[in-house]
C-alpha cells in the first residue's frame, strides 16, 4: 500500500543498513546486520534480551558509529548531526533526574526542540500528566514515570522514531493508551518499536524485523511467525477432576490454548466449575522457538 506523506514530511524518510558490525569497545554484538526501509510504518523490533535490540538503535541513533559496513538515515550517515535532525531516540532507561519537576523536564526538552508552550502543553494533556506536572521525578509511581520521556517524544514531529521497549514495564491499561498513541504519531512516519514479547508486537504493528544473538533472524510479515502452541500453568485450588493433575510443572496445572485471547473464556469456564484460580501465566513464548 502506498502512503501519501504527510506536509509536515519534507524529504522520504529512509533507513539502510548494510552489512554493519556494531558493539562496545571492539566487542561485536550487530554482526553483519543487512536492511532497508523507505516506507512508512511501524517495525518491531523482536528479540529476546541482549539480542541486540538496544544496540541496533543506538547504532541508527548514530551514538555508536558502526565498526564496519554503512549505517545511514535518509541517505546520510547515522552518526552525523544532520542524520540525527530528523530522528527521535526514546531509550528504554530514559527518564529525568529525581530532583526535577515533570514541567521543567517538558520544558527544557521544549527548548531544545525549539517547540512553544503549547507543545508542551499538549504533551502533557497526550500523556494526562496534569495532574503530575508540578510532582518531583522521584514523586512519581514506576508508570507515571514511564509516560514522561514518552511525552517527550510528541513535542516535536520528526520523519524517524526508534523506540526501546517504551511501554515496558507498564500496567497493561496505561500500555494500551501509550501504543495508541504511538501508532497515531506513526501515521505517515516510519517507527521501529522494541519488544521481546510476541503478543505485544502484534498489538503495534504487522512488520517485523527479528534479531538474534546480533543477526537479522527475519525481515517480513508478523503473521509469518508460526505460533502454534500457547500454553499457560494455573495455579489453582479444588481442581481435581477438572484440570490434568497428571500434566503439571510445579504447582502450575499446563493448558494449551489458541492464544492469549482465549485467556479469558478459560478461566471463566473453570471458575463455573469451581475451580479457584490463584494465577495464570505463560509457559513459554513463541519467540523462543523462532530464535531456537
Ligand atoms: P537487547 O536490547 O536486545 O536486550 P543489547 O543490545 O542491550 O540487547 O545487548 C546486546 C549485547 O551487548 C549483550 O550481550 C550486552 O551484554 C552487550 N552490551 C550492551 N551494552 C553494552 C555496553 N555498554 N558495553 C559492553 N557490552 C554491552
Amino acid at each position: 500500500m502506498t502512503m501519501q506523506p504527510s506536509p509536515e514530511v519534507q524529504s522520504p524518510q529512509s533507513i539502510l543498513l548494510d552489512n554493519v558490525v556494531s558493539g562496545y569497545y571492539g566487542k561485536k554484538v550487530l554482526d553483519g546486520v543487512s536492511f532497508s526501509i523507505d516506507k512508512p510504518s511501524v517495525y518491531v523490533v523482536l528479540g529476546p534480551n541482549g539480542a541486540g535490540k538496544t544496540t541496533l538503535f543506538r547504532t541508527l541513533a548514530g551514538i555508536l558509529k558502526p565498526i564496519s559496513g554503512r549505517a545511514e538515515i535518509n541517505g546520510l550517515p547515522s552518526e552525523t548531526q544532520e542524520a540525527r535532525k530528523n530522528l527521535d531516540y526514546l531509550s528504554h532507561i530514559d527518564g529525568i533526574p529525581d530532583g526535577m519537576k515533570v514541567i521543567d523536564a517538558l520544558r527544557f526538552y521544549g527548548k531544545i526542540e525549539s517547540v512553544g508552550e503549547d507543545d508542551v502543553a499538549r504533551a502533557i494533556n497526550l500523556l494526562a500528566l496534569e495532574e503530575l506536572q508540578l510532582k518531583y521525578f522521584s514523586q512519581l509511581s514506576q508508570g507515571q514515570k514511564k509516560r514522561v520521556p514518552v511525552a517527550r517524544i510528541f513535542l516535536r514531529k520528526k520523519q524517524i522514531y526508534l523506540l526501546d521497549e517504551p511501554t515496558s514495564n507498564l500496567d497493561p491499561k496505561v500500555a494500551k493508551e501509550i501504543r495508541e498513541l504511538i501508532l497515531g504519531l506513526a501515521k505517515d512516519r516510519i517507527v521501529l518499536y522494541s519488544s521481546h514479547n510476541l503478543y505485544e508486537a502484534r498489538e503495534i504493528g504487522n512488520e517485523v524485523i527479528a534479531i538474534s544473538q546480533g543477526k537479522l533472524a527475519m525481515f517480513g510479515e508478523i503473521d509469518d511467525i508460526k505460533t502454534q502452541k500457547y500454553v499457560v500453568g494455573i495455579k489453582a485450588f479444588d481442581a481435581e477432576g477438572v484440570l490434568d493433575s497428571n500434566n503439571k510443572e510445579g504447582p502450575y496445572y499446563i493448558m494449551e490454548l489458541g492464544g492469549p485471547d482465549d485467556v479469558p473464556k478459560m478461566v471463566s469456564e473453570l471458575v463455573a466449575k469451581g475451580v479457584k484460580i490463584r494465577e495464570v501465566k505463560e509457559m513459554q513464548n513463541p519467540l523462543e522457538e523462532l530464535f531456537k
